[in-house]
């Protein structure tokens, strides 16, 4: 079924078709491998690529790797894998900023030639004083008024490593007294002695984000580069530098960022996660990094399907997480095997049950998707069922056991529960239960009505698993709404819960990765920790939304 979503760049598209100005539409999405990609990213990713299959264009994957201190191949790789996760790909177009640079450089030395650049010696505060403020004119910085002789020079100087880190920068010559602060003669290059991971020890001097990307694009025909709002301000600054240099004419498109309630997204922070020991990873399932997501079992359709939802738009909104939730729940309803685990234990005993006797059940790995096929699940005299499933006396809507009620134990028998064992604090021990054998499969030869369904393990085969039952990471919706406050102020102290739970066998030898709904509990997924000896599974989510509060 279709979705209709807003897209307001999709709009501008087909007017830029409709008039003829480009042939093919070429997007690219540019991550600076400094982190690991999050679902903030997916909105991009989505748009950038989606963009391009959408218009039979293409979609360059570009590392915006020209800030060489935090920027590790770890990041690029993983970057990668969560690319192709999501389902795209960008075949051959794989670029590095990097190799720009010395086509960055060149430009940079004909802006000086027009006249449009020059070298400056202001100290940072300085800089920001003759800049000034939005309302009033700035102040004319000295070395506005160099040569271009004298700018080639000492450009050629800071290249050459003639000045310490910082002592001077190139600087666009544009408008001191533009409103817009970006105007103000930017800086465009600065010295900073760092070695990076493509370009090693060759340069000492790094263009800034501004001069670099609009070339990035430009030198790769990119004809729509969609980037995130807090951009706008800098697009006539990103028009001014392709019109001077008159190169190939990319042009700047700005979407609002994806927000969701209870979820902090920003790689810096992400890192102090990492850093400090609130998570385990950057994978750690409670992170909202794909990897992250990935092993808690989200879907990529699930959040393509989310950045589809919440559309393309400006308008800076907050997703709430709820939604993200039940777009998840839907596909793992669809998609996920069945199986049977109990979370919370307690001994069944069918009394009339053979000693030795031992049975195999074909049970359907999904109730209404045939070809996802059977399993064969044990069922023997004792089992495990849910502590939940019991209860003293219970009212008729109640869906378990209750003394002298009959119930339907999955896909096996009816059972009715005879009389319960209980400890000294009153906790149910033990429920003798009687089984009709007439009930092989579930269903009564004489039709009578049995209303509820239990799920169960036969207690000789089942396989105990660690079990993690994630929780929101944060107790408030908006971690980073209190001023006085730092995010992790808000961090949920109960976002992680480990138990022991009692699995049908099968799923010992699920692979690592593989999503199951365990029947009335919840959706899981196999932990990439997970072996056949040792199961680990992860609580995706519960099986629907806790009501709000
Ligand atoms: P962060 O602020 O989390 O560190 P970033 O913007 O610095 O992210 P980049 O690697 O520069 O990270 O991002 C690559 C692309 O992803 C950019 O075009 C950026 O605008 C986009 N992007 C980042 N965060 C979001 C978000 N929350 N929603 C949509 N797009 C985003
Ligand atoms: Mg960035
Ligand atoms: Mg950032």
């Amino acid at each position: 079924d279709e979705i209709k979503t807003t897209n307001f760049i999709h709009d501008i598209i087909d007017a830029d078709i409709a008039e003829g100005r480009h042939q093919t539409i070429v997007t690219r999405f540019p991550p600076e491998p400094n982190g690991y990609l999050h679902i903030g990213h997916a909105k991009a990713i989505t748009l950038d690529f989606g963009t391009a299959l959408k218009y039979g264009g293409r979609c360059h994957l570009r590392f915006d790797d020209t800030n060489p201190e935090a920027e590790d191949i770890e990041y690029v790789n993983a970057i990668q894998e969560d690319i192709k996760w999501l389902g795209f790909d960008w075949g051959e177009h794989l670029y590095w900023a990097s190799n720009y640079f010395d086509r960055m450089y060149e430009l940079a030395v004909a802006l000086i030639k027009k006249g449009k650049a020059y070298v400056c010696h202001l100290s940072s505060e300085e800089f920001k004083d003759y800049r000034g403020a939005p309302t009033e004119p700035g102040k004319e910085p000295p070395g506005r008024k160099n040569s271009i002789e004298e700018n080639l020079a000492l450009f050629e100087k800071m290249k050459n490593g003639e000045f310490e880190d910082g002592a001077c920068v190139l600087r666009a010559r544009i408008d001191m007294t533009s409103p817009n602060l970006h105007l103000r003669d930017p800086a465009i290059y600065r010295i900073k002695r760092a070695h990076h991971h493509n370009t090693g020890d060759k340069w000492c001097i790094y263009p800034m984000y501004d001069f670099a990307h609009c070339i990035e694009d430009s030198i790769e025909g990119v004809t729509h580069s969609m980037c995130t709002m807090e951009f706008e301000v800098h697009r006539p600054l990103y028009d001014w530098i392709l019109e001077e240099l008159d190169v190939f004419r990319s042009h700047q498109f700005e979407f609002s960022k994806l927000n969701l309630t209870y979820v902090v997204l920003s790689k810096r922070r992400l890192l102090q996660l990492v850093n400090e020991g609130y998570v385990t990873g950057w994978d750690d399932p409670r992170m909202p990094t794909l990897c992250g997501m990935r092993r808690r079992g989200f879907t990529a359709d699930a959040i393509k399907k989310l950045c589809e939802v919440v559309g393309c738009t400006k308008y800076e909104g907050i997703t709430e997480i709820e939604l993200f939730e039940s777009i998840i729940r839907d596909d793992l309803n669809e998609h996920s095997l069945r199986a049977m685990a109990v979370v919370d234990p307690v001994k069944v005993i069918i009394e009339n049950y053979p000693e030795e006797l031992e049975e195999n059940f074909e049970l359907p790995n999904h109730p209404q998707q045939e070809e996802l096929g059977t399993r064969t699940v044990p069922f023997s005299k004792e089992l495990w069922i849910e502590r939940t499933d019991y209860m003293d006396d219970a009212p008729n809507k109640f869906r378990g056991f209750t003394v002298g009620r009959e119930v339907r134990l999955r896909g096996a028998y009816l059972a009715t529960c005879n009389s319960v064992e209980k400890d000294a604090d009153g906790n149910v021990t033990v429920l003798h239960c009687t089984y009709d054998p007439e009930t092989k499969g579930g269903s009564a030869p004489d039709g009578r009505k049995v209303r509820s369904t239990i799920h169960w393990v036969s207690a000789k085969h089942a396989v105990d698993a660690e079990v993690r039952l994630y929780d929101r990471l944060y107790t408030v919706e908006n971690p980073l709404g209190d001023k006085e406050k730092d995010f992790k102020d808000f961090i949920n102290p109960d976002s992680l819960e480990t138990i022991t739970a009692k699995l049908e066998p099968i799923l010992a030898q699920a692979a690592p990765g593989t999503r199951f709904q365990f029947e009335r509990v919840g959706y899981f997924c196999a932990d990439k920790d997970h072996t056949p000896e040792s199961p680990v599974f992860n609580r995706t989510l519960t099986l629907r939304a806790p009501r709000k509060k």
